[in-house]
């Protein structure tokens, strides 16, 4: 059940668009001074080499981070997250790629707090070496990290249980990730249970939910079974970047799935998204799909890129 390691998919595709797409949701809750807490329910080991280990044998960054890596004329989103990863291989050369921990330990400010669970024993200590080697970079740059301690916490335990302890945030302001491995079909029943309690308990908050297009039931249905939650207002991305292979094999689709998206993000991702088709296009069957509605339907209508 634990044998599921991202490092095998670090910087593809599918976490090109989820990191871009985190990056803007805490922007934009850090555009009010009031803090905010980001709870990462699958944290992952926050860090991947890319060159070594799992994230070397598939290399599966390839076909994602690398083809944005020498663009020039990126917009602007895409710009930030490249950015933040270019940052983290000062030689140019991209030898490191940042999970989603990394991402938010980068946006969110001193006042925020980030809350991240991770089960997987080797994973979760991973996590804190890497959260360690940050706050001695920080101290040794300088930066105050006197209240890291508490700004950041990682906990070795079941992310779809530790979330209901943390809801609602004191600060009543707060994105949660969900981004399980979806190796076992329960974690889909998983993700929406979870969030049928999560709204009951915080219903104001926004929440991404990472999930795989996949040719088998419980991936089809996820997002009609979210679109039926009773929330105020949905955002639904997809992005395809080739024709599913004849075996159903690989991933050649991912979605994202917003619950109280800020109104920022749509127009945000009308602009990005048929630029990383075309960026990320392996072959004509890439495209994506963008919707919006409120948990009685749907208003956008899906279009494709
Ligand atoms: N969110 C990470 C990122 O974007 O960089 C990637 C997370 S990865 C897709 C999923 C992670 O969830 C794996 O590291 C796995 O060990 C962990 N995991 C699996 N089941 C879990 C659970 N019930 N609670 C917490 N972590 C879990």
């Amino acid at each position: 059940m634990l044998s599921y390691r991202h490092a095998f998919h670090a910087g593809n595709h599918a976490d090109v668009l989820k990191h871009v797409v985190l990056i803007q949701l805490l922007r934009y809750l850090g555009q009010k001074d009031a803090p905010y807490m980001y709870i990462d329910t699958h944290a992952g080991a926050g860090v991947y080499a890319l060159d070594t280990g799992y994230a070397a044998k598939n290399t599966e960054y390839e076909s994602g981070i690398s083809r944005l890596w020498d663009r020039t004329d990126l917009p602007p989103a895409l710009a930030e997250y490249v950015g933040l990863i270019k940052e983290m291989n000062p030689s140019g050369k991209m030898r490191y790629y940042p999970g989603s921990p990394y991402c938010a330990d980068k946006v969110a400010r001193e006042q925020d707090r980030i809350r991240l669970f991770e089960l997987h024993p080797s994973e979760s200590k991973i996590l804190e070496e890497n959260f360690r080697k940050t706050e001695s970079h920080a101290a040794a740059q300088g930066q105050r990290v006197n209240a890291r301690g508490k700004r950041t916490m990682i906990q070795k335990t079941d992310g779809f249980i530790g979330l209901k302890s943390l809801l609602p945030p004191p600060s009543r302001r707060g994105l949660v990730l969900i981004d399980p491995p979806y190796e076992v079909k329960d974690d889909y029943r998983r993700v929406k249970d979870t969030l049928v309690d999560a709204l009951d308990r915080f219903p104001t908050g926004t929440y991404a939910v990472w999930y795989p297009v996949l040719n088998r039931m419980e991936s089809r249905q996820l997002p009609d079974k979210l679109k039926r939650l009773p929330v105020k207002e949905w955002l639904n991305v997809t992005l395809s970047v080739s024709t599913p292979s004849p075996d159903g094999f690989g991933l050649h689709s991912s979605g994202m799935f917003i619950i109280n998206p800020p109104w920022t993000l749509e127009p945000m991702l009308r602009e990005l998204m048929p630029y990383l088709v075309k960026a990320l296009a392996q072959d004509p069957g890439a495209g994506f799909t963008l919707e919006t509605g409120t948990g009685l339907g749907t208003q956008g209508g899906a279009r494709r890129g």
